[in-house]
């Protein structure tokens, strides 16, 4: 009975702990605001951007920074957190409004129509976390899975004189560690 136990024990640690190395830790933190719904659109793109709240308190308070989008109906489909955890805003099939006037480098002008967009959070003096740059990795990977993607870019890529996020982000390694995950 005691070796059965400790079996079923063994058995469902290891299973939570493949569960965890592959699975993504979404919180669902849908807005009201900052998006148009869309039922008919083709992904092909993921913008990021880099956002935290700069209207007193925590910098990085996740419902401090949706207030500050709500402000200015504005919002993303994903926010990642410091330690890594992701928020959800707006559904993948749904226009957010994170690109503003922006073109992609095929000329697309309507950017939110067919882009997920994910904010990191980061400020004008700090670098995203590595728990940060591994959530959006995977992210971006299990978007992937979901849609054709042609682009990942920087808000800076597609509206460069208006946009200079993210910030303090070494996107050049970034992209190299995205290639290397998708060859394994
Ligand atoms: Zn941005």
């Amino acid at each position: 009975m005691k070796a059965i136990h400790l079996i079923f024990i063994l058995l469902i640690t290891t299973n939570l702990s493949s569960f965890a190395s592959d699975s993504l830790n979404i919180i669902n933190k849908k807005v009201s605001f900052g998006f148009a719904p869309n039922s008919n659109r083709n992904v092909n793109s993921v913008i990021v951007h880099s956002t935290f709240n700069n209207s007193g308190g925590e910098k990085y308070d996740i419902d401090l920074v949706l207030k500050q989008f709500s402000t200015y109906g504005v919002s993303a489909h994903y926010v990642i957190g410091r330690d890594g955890t992701i928020y959800q805003l707006v559904d993948e099939k749904d226009n957010s409004y994170h690109a503003g006037k922006s073109s992609l480098p095929d000329g697309t002008t309507n950017v939110n129509s067919c882009s997920i967009g994910i904010e990191i959070m980061t400020s004008y003096t700090e670098s995203p976390t590595e728990e940060q740059t591994k959530a959006l990795l995977n992210l971006i990977n299990s978007i992937k899975k979901r849609h054709s993607i042609k682009y990942v870019l920087r808000h800076s890529d597609i509206a460069p004189v208006r946009k200079t996020d993210p910030w303090n982000f070494d996107w050049d390694a970034f992209k190299k560690r995205l290639e290397e995950q998708k060859n394994n």
